[in-house]
């Protein structure tokens, strides 16, 4: 039996270059050695965004976009939308059953985001109950890997937790899904904090080559470089962070020398970075405009690949209902 890969991506936004160069690189890489289940889990974009839903389907399909041009091959991965597989809210519905909630209201991130995603009513009882529905999206397919980054895995632990939970009170049916440790570069936006889409400062793969290098010319720099003859330090500088993740090895060394020295500039410094990047996505750029010329193939995709992904949750749904007697 080959390995079975789970993973998922929220439609809250467009996809940016942290993202592709933190998940989606990941997600092609594996693809290549492993049997590979994807799905855009819009479920779980509502337990954070209930209030405003008005760009859900666009974000999905956005996404969906991003996803086949940067390289998912939808003949080696089964890649769907959660929504689709109505099993996962079945299941769902029958972990909830067997979930303790301390164990919910322990889950560290629940008080960070409810502390920091201000704005935003997050009393929910499907805020605090997402966890359970990542469960049910491994274990529908009895997943055995989930790449998940450090700061992930007390979720992924949760989701252990009930599966032995499951398991011990009926029938040992489902794996222990394990890590798959993913060391997730450091992609900094342009304001030289971590790239989201809550700062804004981000690069989108759906950029043009003219944005991409507008965003640029404003990113920030070392603070203390403040005239050209100033020496730099690349050891502070977001640039040169952007640099390590985007630029081939003799680009990186020559900024970590030349800034040092001032024979460089940031503005051909940022010219660098740009160029790396403009590299790096115009193959997704060319992809995506092939495939907005072919509008039905995004649809056959999904169509396809939900179908396969329903298969093995209707007969996961089968098994637990028959261990659980009802
Ligand atoms: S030359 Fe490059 S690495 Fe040095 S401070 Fe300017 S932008 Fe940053």
């Amino acid at each position: 039996m080959p390995t079975r890969v789970l993973s998922g991506m929220q439609p809250s936004g467009v996809l940016h270059l942290g993202n592709l160069l933190g998940a989606l690189d990941n997600f092609i890489r594996l693809q290549a050695e492993h049997e590979c289940f994807y799905f855009i889990a819009d479920w779980h974009a509502l337990s954070t965004n209930f209030e405003d839903t008005s760009k859900i389907r666009f974000y999905v399909r956005e996404m969906l976009l991003d996803w086949l041009a940067a390289g998912l091959d939808p003949d080696r991965s089964t890649l769907f939308i959660q929504s689709r597989v109505p099993e996962h809210a079945v299941l769902h519905l029958l972990l909830s059953m067997i979930t303790p909630v301390p164990w919910l209201e322990r889950n560290p991130t629940y008080k960070e985001k409810q502390e920091n995603l201000e704005g935003r009513d997050l009393s929910t009882f499907g805020f605090l109950g997402y966890p359970v529905l990542q469960a049910a999206d491994i274990l529908l397919y009895k997943g055995d890997l989930v790449p998940v980054g450090v700061d992930q895995l007390p979720h992924l632990e949760l989701t252990r937790e009930i599966t032995r939970r499951f398991n011990s009170l009926y029938k040992p049916i489902f794996p222990e899904p394990q890590a798959l440790l993913t060391e997730i570069p450091k992609v900094p936006g342009t304001d030289g904090r971590k790239m989201s889409k809550s700062y804004h400062n981000t690069i989108n793969l759906s950029d043009s080559e003219a944005q991409v290098r507008a965003k640029l010319k404003t990113m920030v720099t070392d603070p203390a470089r403040v005239r050209r003859t100033d020496k730099g330090n690349p050891d502070v500088c977001p640039v040169f962070t952007l640099h390590k993740s985007v630029s081939p090895q003799a680009v990186i060394d020559r900024v970590n020398r030349e800034c040092r020295t001032a024979e460089i500039g940031c503005i051909d410094c940022k010219k660098l970075a740009s160029d790396a990047i403009v590299g790096r996505l115009t193959p997704i750029w060319e992809n995506r405009r092939k495939l907005e010329q072919q509008p039905d193939r995004v649809e056959d995709v999904i169509e396809a690949g939900t179908a396969r992904a329903r298969a093995v949750a209707r007969e996961t749904i089968a098994e637990a209902s028959e261990a659980m007697q009802i």
